[in-house]
C-alpha cells in the first residue's frame, strides 16, 4: 500500500486523541474502522463521524482478539490519565499488554503498518532533561503509576520484537502531555481540571507546589505528528518523542487559566502524589529531522482557549462569575490518594457515554 489508501483501524478512536485522528483521517478520505471498548472515551466524540459512510465504529475491547482486514492501524486503546488507569490498574496492564499482543498478531496476519501510542510516562520522573529517545527512563516499577508506564513499556518491548522477529513495519510514537477539546471533563488531567475548576469558580487545585513542570501539546499538532510518523520508510521505527517542548510550571498553567476564563478561584495546594514527576520536556529534534520539520505551532494561550470554549459549550458552564450546577457526572476528579473533597462519576467498564 502507498500513502493510506486501504482501510485505516484506529483503537481507541472514540477517545480524546483517537477523535480527532478519526476526524482527520476521514477529512482526508480514507476509510476508518474505530475500535472502542467506550472505558473513556464516547459515542459523543464520534458523533459527527456517524453519519459518513467512510467511517465505521465497533465496541471491541483489545485485551480480546480482533479479526478485520486493515491495512493501518493506530494502537490508541488505553485510559490515559491517572485518575481513569488507576482505577482498574490489572486492566490498564492488561489493554497494554495484551492489547498490543492482539493489535500486533492483527498487523502480522494482515502485513498492515502498526503505529503504537505511547507516552512520555516511559521516561518516569527523569533524571534527564529534556527528555531524548535515548533515555532509558526512571520508572519505580511498583507504584501506582506502574500499571501505565510498565505497561506502556513493554507494549514498546513487543512492538520492536515483533518488528526484529517478523519483519512487521512499527512505529513507536512516544507521546507527551496533549491537551484540547474532547478531553474528558472528569479525567482529573491538570488541563480539564483546572479549566472546569476555574468556570465553576472553584478552588484550583494545585498538586505540591506547583514547581513541578510539564509540556502541554494541543491535540491538532500531535495528531499531526502521528499521520505523518505512520507514513515514514519502513525503517524508521522511533521510538519518537511527539510533544511540545515549550516548559510551564504547574502554577504557570494555573495562572494563564485564570487568566483566560477570567476567573476569580482561589489557587488552593494540595499534597503531590506518589511519583509525580518533577519536570518533563520532550526534546523532538528527532521528529523534526524524520517528520519534514514537524513541529508544534499551537501556542498553549491559543490551545487553551479554544479548550476553554469546549467545555464553555459542552457542559453548559457559563462565565465564572455567574452560578453553575454541574450535572455529577462531569465533577472534577478527585486528588489521587488524598482524600480530595471532590467527587468524580468512574467511568465504568465497557459503560460507554
Ligand atoms: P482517552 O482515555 O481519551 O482515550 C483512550 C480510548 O481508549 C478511550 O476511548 C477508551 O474507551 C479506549 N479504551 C480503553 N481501554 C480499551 C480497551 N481495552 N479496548 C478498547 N478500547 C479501549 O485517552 P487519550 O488521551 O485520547 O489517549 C489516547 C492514547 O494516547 C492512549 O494510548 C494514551 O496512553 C496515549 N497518550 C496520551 C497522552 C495525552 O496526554 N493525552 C499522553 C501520552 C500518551
Ligand atoms: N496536577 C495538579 N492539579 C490537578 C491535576 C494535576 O496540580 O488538579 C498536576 C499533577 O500532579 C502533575 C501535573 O499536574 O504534576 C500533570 O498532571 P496530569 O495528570 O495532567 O498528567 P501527568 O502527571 O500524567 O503528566
Amino acid at each position: 500500500m502507498t500513502g493510506m489508501d486501504g482501510r485505516i483501524l484506529v483503537t481507541g478512536g472514540a477517545g480524546f486523541i483517537g477523535s480527532h485522528l478519526c476526524e482527520r483521517l476521514v477529512q482526508r478520505g480514507h476509510d476508518v474502522l474505530c475500535v472502542d471498548n467506550y472505558f473513556t472515551g464516547s459515542r459523543a466524540n464520534i458523533a459527527h463521524l456517524l453519519g459518513d459512510p467512510r467511517f465505521e465504529a465497533m465496541r471491541h475491547d483489545v485485551t480480546f482478539p480482533l479479526y478485520v482486514e486493515v491495512d493501518r492501524i493506530f494502537n490508541l486503546a488505553c485510559p490515559a490519565s491517572p485518575v481513569h488507569y488507576q482505577r482498574d490498574p490489572v486492566q490498564t496492564t492488561k489493554t497494554s499488554v495484551h492489547g498490543a499482543i492482539n493489535m500486533l498478531g492483527l498487523a502480522k496476519r494482515t502485513r498492515a503498518r502498526i503505529l503504537q501510542a505511547s507516552t512520555s510516562e516511559v521516561y518516569g520522573d527523569p533524571t534527564e532533561h529534556p527528555q531524548r529517545e535515548s533515555y532509558w527512563g526512571n520508572v519505580n516499577p511498583i507504584g501506582t503509576r506502574a500499571c501505565y508506564d510498565e505497561g506502556k513499556r513493554c507494549a514498546e518491548t513487543l512492538f520492536f520484537d515483533y518488528h526484529r522477529q517478523h519483519g512487521l513495519e512499527v512505529k513507536v510514537a512516544r507521546i507527551f502531555n496533549t491537551y484540547g477539546p474532547r478531553m474528558h471533563p472528569a479525567d482529573g488531567r491538570v488541563v480539564s481540571n483546572f479549566i472546569v475548576q476555574a468556570l465553576r469558580g472553584e478552588p484550583i487545585t494545585i498538586y505540591g507546589d506547583g514547581g513541578q513542570t510539564r509540556s502541554f501539546c494541543y491535540v491538532d499538532d500531535l495528531v499531526e505528528g502521528l499521520l505523518r510518523f505512520i507514513e515514514t520508510p519502513a525503517e524508521v521505527c522511533g521510538p519518537l518523542n511527539l510533544g511540545n517542548p515549550a516548559e510551564f510550571t504547574i502554577r504557570e498553567l494555573a495562572e494563564l487559566v485564570l487568566r483566560l476564563t477570567g476567573s476569580r478561584s482561589r489557587l488552593e495546594f494540595r499534597p503531590l502524589p506518589a511519583d509525580d514527576p518533577r519536570q518533563r520536556r520532550p526534546d523532538i529534534d528527532r521528529a523534526k529531522a524524520l517528520l519534514d520539520g514537524w513541529a508544534p505551532v499551537t501556542p498553549l494561550a491559543e490551545g487553551l482557549a479554544r479548550t476553554v470554549d469546549y467545555f464553555r459549550r459542552t457542559l453548559g458552564l457559563g462565565p465564572a462569575s455567574t452560578t453553575i450546577t454541574m450535572p455529577s457526572r462531569v465533577r472534577t476528579a478527585p486528588a489521587l490518594g488524598m482524600g480530595g473533597a471532590a467527587t468524580a462519576e468512574a467511568p465504568s467498564t465497557g459503560g460507554g457515554d
